[in-house]
């Protein structure tokens, strides 16, 4: 089975997404998903999202894909219990030590080791497999080839973004510590967990440093280029068609910090390309809504980078000025 699954940073992105052919949702619990807790879901709203999509046959997956400091791994498996406990049928984890904690006490739950994990090679695919995983979420940096190796040798299911680097960067998605250096104040959520604004890997988002402009300085001499740390992920389109005949189990859509009206669009955009690439149909056709999603989607991208690093600035010049940011 084919399965498309939308982002749900809000309710009303998340009902959009489903009622635009989205077969299932992920979502990210308050605190616990590195990302503004604007994108985060109360446990509320998701016992709601999960009801109503229970009741056409969808469900929904919460990623809660933070690294949990030694005194919050027992905060962590009872989150996940909570979520179990109301219907939740999977969790994307980046921790690998915790994986084999949520298979034993939830067999039945689906495990994704979420693209945070920075899983690197076949090796990596079939340690997390021995762990317990279900399903691989395979690193946007990565194409149809290296899908191709791990089916070939590994028995986890894949789950493949629609969306790819155009380029390589120099950070790899998961790897990256820039942002847990850059933490700039620390908070205690509501259940007692530590956040770090800043610091996506200890639940405090991040302020997107990798998309500002940096210079490479030695001494006085200074290097000409103005290097990008990360390059920045497009939506695919030609690579469907090769991934749904590979058998790739869930395609995913990135996007909880988009707005609803562009992840709904774009949900149905996909629901279409890949019927039709299951029917063996050509997608061509599909190539002119494509590029006008693409630049709908760059343009809210460059205007959320553009905003979180104006904040990661004004909390530099708030740290430097001796204020609490
Ligand atoms: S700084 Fe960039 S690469 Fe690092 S976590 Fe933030 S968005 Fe990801």
């Amino acid at each position: 089975m084919t399965i498309l699954m939308a982002p749900g940073g809000s309710l009303e992105m998340a009902f959009a997404s489903l009622a635009r052919g989205a077969d299932s949702v992920y979502v990210g619990p308050r605190g616990w998903s590195r990302r503004p807790a604007t994108d985060e879901l109360d446990d509320g709203a998701i016992a709601e999202l999960v009801a109503e999509a229970a009741r056409d046959g969808k469900d929904v997956r919460v990623a809660i894909n933070v690294m949990p400091a030694p005194g919050e791994v027992g905060l962590f498996l009872d989150r996940v219990a909570s979520f179990a406990k109301i219907g939740v049928s999977g969790v994307m984890v980046c921790d690998p030590g915790l994986i084999p904690l949520v298979r034993r006490a939830h067999p039945d739950l689906d495990i994704h080791v979420s693209v945070t994990a920075g899983v690197f090679n076949v090796e990596d695919v079939r340690f997390y497999d021995e762990l317990g995983a279900d399903y691989v979420v395979l690193p946007y940096r990565w194409g149809v080839e290296e899908a191709a190796q791990i089916r070939a040798a590994s028995p986890m299911k894949l789950e493949a973004f629609l969306f790819q680097n155009p380029h390589r960067g120099r950070i790899c998605p998961g790897r990256c510590y820039s942002s847990s250096y850059f933490h700039v104040k620390h908070l205690r959520g509501d259940d007692d967990k530590d956040i770090y604004l800043g610091s996506a890997a200890r639940g405090g988002s991040c302020y997107r440093i990798c998309r500002g402009e940096w210079s490479l300085t030695a001494g006085d001499r200074r290097h000409p280029d103005s290097p990008r740390l990360k390059s920045s992920p497009e939506l695919l389109l030609w690579e469907v068609p090769e991934y749904v005949a590979m058998g790739v189990e869930r395609f995913k859509i990135p996007g909880r910090e988009r707005t609803a009206p562009l992840v709904a669009d774009i949900v149905g955009f996909y629901r279409r390309v890949i019927d039709a690439a299951l029917r063996g149909e050509r997608i061509e056709g599909f190539a002119p809504e494509w590029l006008e999603l693409k630049d709908r989607w760059s343009g809210e991208r460059d205007n959320r980078d553009d905003s979180r690093i104006r904040g990661a600035e004004r909390a530099g010049r708030a740290i430097r000025a001796g204020v609490a940011a």
